[in-house]
């Protein structure tokens, strides 16, 4: 069990667009374990891998109905559009409003290297396109409406 310090706003590595993984391995799943770690640690829905410092394309999520790991996620298929609360655990203590879209489908490779297609809707997509967000050096801020300090 690793759990890392979050990373938080203002550091740079937030703001760098993270370069894809090439070689899979025992760095690699050892990467996902300590977010994976990190994620149930701080309580959070998903967690991408600049979050901890290291810029690659790789997040986690779990919305309550399992872990899901990806490398090299990207958006292939997106519709509609939904307004809704989120925040993020680089930037403690904000909420905002964001609008995204209702459903994603999501390409990328599990750590064994074997690709994977997700289609996800509401929370789950929501959490799919934030974390993404953060291998472009995007924050939820850069998105939001009405951010309140809690
Ligand atoms: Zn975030």
């Amino acid at each position: 069990m690793a759990v890392y310090k979050i990373v938080e706003v203002g550091d740079e590595v937030l703001r760098e667009r993270a370069p894809k993984v090439i070689k899979l391995g025992r760095n690699i799943e050892k990467l996902l374990d300590n977010m994976r770690d990190t994620m149930y640690a701080y309580k959070g829905v998903g967690l991408a891998a600049p979050q901890i410092g290291v810029s690659k394309q790789v997040i986690v999520v779990d919305v309550g109905e399992g872990l899901v790991e990806l490398i090299n996620p990207t958006i292939t298929d997106m519709d509609g559009s939904e307004t809704d609360t989120e925040g993020c655990l680089s930037v403690p203590g904000v909420m905002g409003e964001v609008s995204r879209a209702v459903r994603v489908r999501v390409k990328g490779l599990d750590r064994s290297g074997h690709n994977v297609d997700i289609e996800a809707e509401g929370f789950f997509a929501r959490a799919l396109q934030h974390e993404i967000d953060h291998l472009n050096g995007i924050l939820f801020l850069d998105k939001a409406q009405n951010l309140k300090k809690m």
